[in-house]
């Protein structure tokens, strides 16, 4: 059955002692993080609090760059005794990358979705609200927003169903046991998110670089273990012509996932001489998660990713090790 989680009382309590807040989200944040971040900011404003959204960025995905001018440094005058942390869509702190340090003497809570959560519970009873079921944070801030006792604003709604469409790849990784998620879904439309829109939002406004860089990645795929698994790689020096903003991984991972018989995807990006990020996708079975935990990354059991010292070659080899036992079967 799709997740009965409920809003534990102790993120209420949590948010109900305190007037001033600090919203943080990971690194290189998408359009959950985003949206999660804004739409509880809006929420904790209309309860009379303050409330800041900060963020290590970049804010490189097409679709969020234009909320990159709501976001603030860490407030220097910020004051532990009377300020709290609300951290959403990360595993764990680190993931909220340079601000994790300054975030560090705040009492926080943790909102998320992903497949692991190392947040530390220990520090002064740090509430956690996690459901890893859920297929995005901006899901779990609607149930928030719902507990605390406030109908949802068009503001909110946009931003919440933004979230779940760019986590969703819009509604196509859901299955049969989703019907709630339509249920909010439908909620967030009825205060005037309109999907067309958000559709746009998220899929236009793409660069011809973008379909450029997308052609040559597709061209150099390459088919493992009977097809099961595809492979391919972006170089450093398209990263360094095209830079971040040319990537669009939902329609590639979309395109490479629709050749039959492909189970995983796995693309690697040479960012630096020595160091690649890898994005991790899988079409149902396959975890994912697991594979990337395993070098210190994380996220969804069909979607993860991770950062490995070394150049293609080398990150390729250890991504071929890793899909030896699930694959050969
Ligand atoms: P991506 O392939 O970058 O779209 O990431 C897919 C999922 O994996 C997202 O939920 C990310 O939050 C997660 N993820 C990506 N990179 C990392 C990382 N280095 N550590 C932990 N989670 C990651
Ligand atoms: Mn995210
Ligand atoms: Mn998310």
């Amino acid at each position: 059955m799709a997740s009965i989680v409920t809003v534990p009382q102790e993120i209420l309590d949590f948010i109900n002692s305190c007037s001033k807040f600090i919203i943080a989200g990971h690194k290189e944040p998408d359009g959950d993080c985003v949206g999660s971040q804004l739409a509880l900011r809006s929420a904790l404003l209309r309860m009379g609090k303050e409330a800041v959204v900060c963020s290590a960025g970049p804010f490189k995905k097409t679709e969020i760059k234009k909320y990159s001018t709501e976001f603030v440094p860490i407030p220097k005058d910020a004051d532990i005794s009377d300020t709290k942390v609300i951290i959403v869509d990360c595993s764990g702190r680190e993931r909220t990358g340079e601000i994790d340090d300054s975030l560090k003497p705040f009492q926080s809570a943790i909102i998320d979705h992903h497949a692991a959560v190392t947040h530390p519970r220990s520090t002064a009873l740090a509430p956690v609200f996690v459901d890893s079921d859920s297929p995005s944070c901006t899901l779990l801030i609607y149930k928030l927003i719902t507990a605390l006792g406030l109908q949802l604003i068009k503001k909110e709604a946009e931003l919440l169903f933004f979230g779940l469409c760019t986590d969703t790849g819009f509604f196509r990784h859901l299955t049969e046991k989703n019907a709630d998620v339509f249920e909010a879904a439908a909620v967030m439309i009825r205060c005037g998110a309109s999907p067309k829109i958000t559709f746009n939002s998220i899929n236009g406004g793409k660069s011809l670089n973008s379909k450029i860089l997308m052609g040559n990645i597709l061209s150099r795929t390459e088919a493992h273990f009977g097809g099961k698994l595809l492979i391919s790689y972006e170089t450093l020096s398209e990263f360094t012509t095209y830079g971040f903003e040319s990537r669009d991984s939902d329609s590639l991972n979309q395109i490479l996932m629709s050749i039959h018989g492909a189970e995983a995807v796995v693309i690697i990006r040479q960012e630096l001489a020595d160091n690649c990020t890898v994005s991790l996708r899988s079409i149902d079975k396959i975890n994912v998660a697991k594979i990337a935990a395993t070098f210190g990354g994380g996220g969804h059991k069909n979607a993860a990713g991770l950062t490995m010292k070394g150049d293609i070659q080398f990150v390729k080899q250890k991504m071929l090790e890793s899909f030896v036992n699930i694959l050969i079967y």
